[in-house]
């Protein structure tokens, strides 16, 4: 920070605060990791000072000699990576990419089906308060609630009873392997373009720990920052037939400029998750995730669908008799990191629900292994008997920090 310092101290303090702080927690919400020093290097780099609307080759500015190809490297090194026959690394983030599929593929009003946000799905899967269940006609499916894994029945049913041009696949809070295929046999039948949204599980999939969804979606969405480990962004994978269609959504269409400095940082990120560390990686996010689930389990913590297949768990506490809120905020102090969230059918309201959302990328991308997921378990089991006993959650913030110094974490100096 020896510039931030001298022109914005206030800007540098915080920032050294927030280094502290992922140096010195467990961080367990299943969306975040640690990007690597070389995609920290690229992303904080003068690739921002560069416009270049439009694509490679194609562009509205002059100067791209450099921008063109880190913008090719990214785009084939995706489509490699995940096997894909076109990619657009451009979009902004998630968000952005979900809604240029709307774009390219929905008019206003159309019909467009998604998971139940309060059932795992993301706001951008059609909820009422998102532009995309403001701007469309958002049709939705859910979970049975006697499995909690997703009721495949009523994909079809909604499918068909109501035949939405775009079925969105994919899930933000959804701890267990989705079948594409189903997906993609229910888009067939009322010819609709299947999506499916990976951007929680990118790095499964890219790791082999979670069935592709490229071989049968028309389009699959994605963010890059989550289990992938690239700076916050988003790509779009697709069909040869629906490149013009996306590449348009996106610009013209949504975006001006593509933020190049993240195109270099999504290079590289795509670039370290072809190698076989990173395949290694991918499997101790789920062993991990899938271990620390039994250890809740056997403290009696009450897990949706019983478990994990992938890096996220979902948490019932009420039979702890605390809120998924009081929860996470003890947590917190006592140096565990997680956010409080809804479980199926929770009788509770969002802002207060009855469950908490944990997942390993993040620690494991600092090597912690099994053997910290029990002691993990432990701490998580004393906090939801001390939620109010500040001194007990303060002694377990002192262990977890001391942990945390056996575990450097990528790109922050120990
Ligand atoms: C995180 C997420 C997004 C949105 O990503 P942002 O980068 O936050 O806009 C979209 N879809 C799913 C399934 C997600 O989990």
């Amino acid at each position: 920070m020896e510039h931030v310092r001298i022109t914005d101290p206030e800007i540098a303090e915080l920032v050294v605060q927030e280094i502290e702080r992922q140096r010195d927690k467990i961080r367990l919400i299943p969306s975040e990791n640690y990007v690597s020093s070389a995609v920290l290097e690229v992303s904080g780099s003068v690739l921002t000072n560069k416009y270049s609307e439009g694509y490679s080759k194609k562009r509205y500015y002059e100067g791209q000699q450099f921008i063109d190809q880190i913008e090719t490297l990214a785009v084939n090194r995706a489509k490699a990576l995940f096997g894909a026959e076109a990619a657009n690394v451009q979009p902004y983030s998630g968000s952005p990419a979900n809604l240029a599929v709307y774009f390219a593929f929905a008019k206003p009003g159309d019909t467009i089906m998604g998971l139940a946000l309060d059932h795992g799905g993301h706001l951008t899967h059609g909820w009422g308060v998102s532009i995309t269940g403001a701007y469309y006609n958002p049709v939705r499916y859910e979970l049975r609630p006697d499995t909690h894994l997703i009721d495949y029945d009523m994909v079809r049913d909604q499918a068909k009873k109501h035949r939405p041009k775009i079925i969105m696949a994919g899930a933000t809070a959804y701890p267990r392997i989705i079948d594409w295929n189903i997906f993609a046999e229910v888009a067939n039948e009322i010819d609709a373009i299947l999506c499916v949204d990976m951007a929680h599980i990118a790095g499964l999939v890219a790791g082999g720990v979670h069935p592709s969804p490229i071989p049968v979606a028309d389009v699959v969405t994605t963010t890059t920052h989550k289990s992938l480990r690239g700076p916050r962004g988003g790509m779009i994978l697709m069909k040869k037939k629906h490149r013009k269609a996306i590449n348009k959504a996106v610009f013209p269409g949504l975006q001006g400029g593509p933020h190049n400095h993240t195109t270099a940082g999504i290079a590289v990120a795509l670039k370290e998750a072809a190698t076989e560390e990173f395949i290694v990686y991918a499997h101790n996010i789920v062993a991990n995730a899938k271990h620390l689930a039994d250890k809740l389990n056997e403290k009696g913590f009450k897990l949706v669908s019983g478990g994990t297949d992938n890096h996220l768990v979902l948490i019932d506490v009420s039979p702890k008799n605390i809120t998924g809120k009081v929860y996470a905020k003890a947590l917190d102090t006592a140096g565990i990191v997680c956010n409080y969230n809804t479980v199926p059918f929770d009788p509770r309201p969002p802002f207060d629900p009855s469950g908490i959302r944990i997942g390993t990328p993040a620690m494991t991308s600092r090597g912690m292994g099994k053997s910290e997921m029990e002691k993990l378990a432990d701490w998580m089991d004393q906090v939801a008997g001390n939620v109010a006993n500040e001194a007990e959650l303060n002694r377990i913030a002192a262990e977890v920090k001391e942990l945390c110094k056996s575990f450097p974490a990528p790109g922050i100096p120990a």
